[in-house]
């Protein structure tokens, strides 16, 4: 057995990065210890206290590592990422490693805090950078690493060429040198183990270009180093789902967290007859309007497809299609609600974001009447956007002049609770019940058809200025049916034997 190294992750206790790259080291000889350091929630995020500092120091003086990782996927939680890297600097002489989404994009920032950083996928660079580090030698000459050279200047690597998804193995679960630190505790153990889901990858990409989204910045990243969207057999997809039945006895949901759910011809039929007989739990996908066909959705529903959630963002073509970079077509996205209506997917929802710059008042009037058009049933998430760093959309809002270098840093680096304010507003809190606020009631609206008949009342009321109070009240009535009715979904599945 080579070196202990401990590994990071950040507000996500399924971290499949960390798990991949757990597994991955302890195949190349090393023990990992596994931090899941804070628990995710979406409703009140909470910040990183002195005792949860305390508790990772003991931890790290239990299980001595000689290195240490931390995953840093986000700019929304980096506040935490700073404590505790800093903490570490503090009391203990050890090389920290940063790698993840953020990392990967911004390797000159993360080297103001880290040893080194790795970027793009880690599996192979992690362990390479760690025996060169135990073996004493130079680890400067290698693929995906940055790090500061000897002058204090930043050298950043190429990465390596892509490799193929089946090579990486599963990721790990159930092990015992797992801990979760969160609300001032500690629990050895996997967090994942009680759980009711599971949450796996069946590719690694995604073919298209949002202006809002790291994914085509990371595409770019390995241009020239073989195809970047890729799947995995339909063999490695089961024997990792066979392994989380028998490791998780309360196991009743699979989320695929692919970025894209596969439209490949031959594999979704084969995943399809075979998860149903292998598998047979629900699972979820999210899915794109354009990949959404008869073929592949009633396949999917056969095996047990029961959530697809579909991003749609704005009902304005413009601003899909020169804000957002999104090619489809109102009718391309009016066709996906039916087949989604025909093959009868249990729980069909549409993701929108709205209430940002580039969207006038008319434009957020063009969603409402697009959901108008979508065939239901089907739910709505609605929410802001959210500017994550380096993602095509923040320079575009630049040269629009919509904010200044500083008001954009603001909204990228602001504390996790601002960051998800201006994302995830609460309807409940509006103190001022105007247009805006309205026309955002009546798109959330939209998805009750039993609503639909007094909807075109209460729009006409809206285009004169009247009634607006009525549509907000009913706009917070329905939120709280909403609420109601998905809890007791949720409970219908867990309680399902
Ligand atoms: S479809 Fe989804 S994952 Fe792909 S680029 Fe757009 S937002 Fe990103």
């Amino acid at each position: 057995m080579k070196d202990t190294v401990m590994l990071i992750a950040f507000y996500n206790q399924k971290a499949l990065g960390v798990r991949y790259l757990a597994e991955a080291l302890k195949k190349n000889g090393y023990k990992v210890v596994a931090v899941f350091f804070k628990d995710f929630n979406s409703i009140s995020p909470s910040k990183v206290s002195e005792k949860e500092l305390q508790l990772l120091v003991e931890l790290i003086n239990k299980t001595e590592p000689s290195f240490i990782g931390l995953s840093v996927m986000s700019s929304l939680y980096l506040e935490s990422v700073y404590l505790v890297n800093d903490t570490i600097k503090k009391y203990f002489n050890l090389p920290v490693v940063w790698g993840g989404v953020y990392a990967t994009l911004f390797p000159d920032h993360a080297l103001e805090y880290a040893d080194y950083v790795i970027r793009g996928e880690g599996e192979e660079a992690i362990g390479e950078l760690f025996d060169t580090l135990r073996e004493g030698e130079d680890p400067s000459q290698m693929a995906n690493l940055a790090y500061k050279d000897s002058s204090g200047q930043i050298v950043v690597n190429d990465v390596r060429p892509i490799v193929d998804v089946d090579e990486l193995g599963f990721p790990s679960i159930g092990d015992l040198d797992f801990y979760s630190i969160n609300a001032d505790k500690i629990a050895v153990g996997d967090p994942q183990m009680g759980g009711f889901t599971y949450e796996l990858t069946a590719s690694r990409g995604c073919p298209y270009k949002c202006s809002y989204c790291s994914s085509i910045n990371l595409r770019r990243i390995y241009k020239g180093k073989g195809k970047y969207m890729r799947f995995r057999s339909v063999d490695s997809v089961l024997a990792e789902l066979n392994q989380a039945k028998k490791a998780l006895p309360n196991l009743k949901v699979i989320h695929f967290w692919d970025e894209i759910f596969s439209n490949e011809p031959g594999w979704v039929e084969e995943f399809s007859q075979r998860y149903a007989q292998e598998i047979g739990i629900p699972f979820r996908v999210w899915g794109h309007p354009l990949m959404v066909n008869h073929r592949i959705i009633s396949n999917l529903v056969e095996a047990g497809l029961y959530q697809i959630v579909v991003g749609i963002q704005s009902g304005s073509p413009r601003i899909r299609k020169e804000v957002f970079q999104r090619n489809e077509s109102q009718e391309e996205i009016i066709n996906c609600s039916r087949v989604l209506a025909e093959c009868k997917v249990p729980k069909v929802i549409y993701d929108f974001m709205i209430h940002h710059p580039f969207e006038s008042l008319e434009e957020l009037k063009e969603t409402y009447y697009l959901c108008l058009e979508l065939e239901p049933p089907f739910e709505l998430q609605i929410h802001g956007l959210h500017f994550l760093p380096g993602t095509d959309i923040v320079q575009m809002a630049l040269d629009a002049g919509y904010y200044t270098y500083e008001e954009m840093n603001a909204k990228m680096y602001g504390s996790l609770e601002e960051q998800f304010n201006s994302w995830y507003w609460d309807v409940s809190s509006s103190d001022n019940i105007d247009e805006l606020t309205c026309w955002t009631s009546m798109i959330f609206l939209t998805q009750f058809p039993a609503l639909r008949p007094i909807l075109k009342k209460l729009e006409s009321n809206l285009q004169n200025n009247r009634g607006l109070k009525n549509i907000y009240r009913l706009h917070l009535i329905m939120n709280r049916m909403l609420r109601l009715r998905n809890l007791g979904q949720k409970a219908k599945l867990v309680l399902k034997p």
